[in-house]
């Protein structure tokens, strides 16, 4: 089954239930708390708080999302991209658990000449939050089987917004990939074997006090009562389809496919060389979706994502032994692959394309120069007694003179073993910016406006992206 039919699927079937299917939001976040939508949830944050109505009560969306945070995670687990697409229901005040549980584990089991995805019942594993017993009841009444059930408490299944405000219980669905995959024993005991597909939220709580995940004050029940759950296309797609994982569905793979044979090297020969497959496969596609939403390479906010996303592609595709430009034979592929889903990604893309390559060209430039000062620098340290540490100046100089950003520096070190004075690099960064605000009152005839240049800059600075990271219990 594609990924596109996957998601039709989904839609169809909640179109069927009544409700209002609306298309993906841009991946720019409506929010300016994060850079980009991380959840299927967030366009529908003000109707969730009840602070909008919404055009229906019950609505299904297919959403693109964006989670840098997972980046660490990328080609090395099989189920995390930094782009994926986030199948969720949502009722505002409609429908509640009952219909929640029943919808999810319906579409999941139905025979798929039904409309549905034909998992065997006897793979699918819930967990449920502590004190939900109407969650476990609802589970059995469905006829699950209650060896297949874990409970988790608050930290795991219970969602709030990180403040006062709706709150609730989770209950997370897997898929147990069966013996070969890892250890038996439920979601707990092995990740890797049974894979998060689906998070149900049911949304019943008042809370105020949260100061953390566990430590919050229920006020009671809520008036309106909210469903969002949220379903990962990909990963549904990479069971469905018998894959091993996210990168080999039909949607991220023709991209490993070009890269094999622009390196000459083959997918499945050599671990090492695989992940640096995977993370091209969905860097290319992240980042031709992110431009596809309008955002172009810069040092700060959402460009610096994407000037990440594109370097380390360009970086991966060197250790795979490519020196010569690859972007103009990626992204032509990766656009090919989502195009039937995203027919709008024709319009943008030979501006998309453009901008990217003249990112590829621009870095080409710094990548060899720096890949020299960084070898001597990581020789050097190498030569030292102890733990060797390339030095915060080298890493300043790479930075300030090469452009290589400073989680690059620390990734092709740490790929030779050596770590970075982190430490010192910051205090030279900082001194940097003390000179340049000197420079700035000088210029500016002895009045200090850098506390607005400051301001600016708090506001669209490279952030480490976090997501919602207490807005939701989710690990987001
Ligand atoms: P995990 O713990 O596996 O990283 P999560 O708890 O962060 O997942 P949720 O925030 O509950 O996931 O997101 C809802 C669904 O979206 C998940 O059940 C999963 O199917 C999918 N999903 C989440 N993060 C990713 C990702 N980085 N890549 C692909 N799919 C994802």
């Amino acid at each position: 089954m594609r990924t596109s039919e996957i998601a039709k699927r989904f839609l169809d079937y909640f179109q069927d239930k009544d409700h209002l299917v609306v298309p993906s939001a841009s991946l720019i976040s409506p929010n300016p708390t994060t850079l980009f939508t991380i959840a299927g949830m967030v366009p529908f944050i003000p109707y969730l708080l009840g602070e909008q109505t919404p055009p229906k009560s019950r609505m299904a969306s297919n959403q693109k999302c964006v989670r840098t945070l997972d980046i660490d995670e990328v080609g090395k687990t099989t189920r995390h991209g930094t782009f994926f697409q986030m199948l969720g229901n949502f009722s505002f005040g409609d429908y509640f658990k009952e219909e929640a549980i029943h919808y999810a584990w319906d579409l999941l089991t139905k025979p798929q000449d039904q409309g549905g995805y034909g998992f065997d019942p006897e793979t699918i594993w819930v967990t449920t939050y502590t004190d939900d017993e109407e969650a476990r009841s609802l589970w059995k009444n469905e006829g699950f089987d209650p060896e297949h059930m874990e409970i988790l408490g608050m930290e795991d299944n219970f969602w709030t917004t990180g403040g006062p405000g709706p709150g609730g219980p989770c209950s997370e669905i897997y898929v147990d990939r069966g013996p070969a995959y890892g250890k038996e024993g439920g979601p707990s005991a092995d990740e890797n074997r049974y894979i998060e597909i689906w998070d149900l939220v049911f949304e019943n709580y008042e809370v105020d006090n949260v100061r953390s995940k566990t430590d919050l004050h229920i006020v009671g029940e809520l008036e309106h009562k909210n469903i969002d759950t949220g379903a990962g296309l990909e990963r549904l797609a990479y069971l469905l389809q018998g894959k091993q994982n996210i990168y080999e569905t039909d949607e991220v793979y023709p991209v490993i496919q070009a890269a094999e044979s622009l390196s000459g090297r083959h997918y499945g020969d050599d671990a090492q060389d695989d992940v640096r497959f995977r993370v091209v496969a969905d860097h290319v596609r992240s980042a031709l979706m992110i431009m596809s939403d309008g955002v172009r390479p810069s040092n700060v906010g959402r460009g610096y994502v994407l000037r990440r996303l594109l370097r380390r592609t360009i970086r991966s595709m060197k250790m795979l032994g490519v020196d010569q430009e690859v972007l103009p034979q990626l992204f032509p592929v990766s656009k090919e692959a989502m195009a039937p889903s995203y027919p709008e990604l024709n319009d943008t893309f030979s501006e998309v394309a453009e901008s990217a390559y003249g990112e590829e060209l621009a870095f080409r430039r710094t990548l060899d120069k720096g890949t020299t000062i960084l070898d001597t620098a990581v020789n050097k340290a190498k030569k030292d007694k102890g733990d060797p540490e390339v030095s915060g100046k080298d890493a300043f100089t790479l930075h300030d003179t090469y452009g290589f950003p400073i989680e690059l520096t620390l990734e092709m070190a740490a790929e030779q073993g050596v770590k970075v004075d982190q430490d010192e690099f910051r205090k030279l960064m900082n001194e940097q910016k003390s000179r340049a605000r000197a420079d700035a009152m000088k210029k500016r005839h002895n009045v200090d406006l850098s506390v607005y240049d400051d301001m600016r800059k708090t506001l669209d600075e490279p952030q480490v992206f976090l997501g919602y990271t207490d807005f939701s219990s989710r690990s987001t």
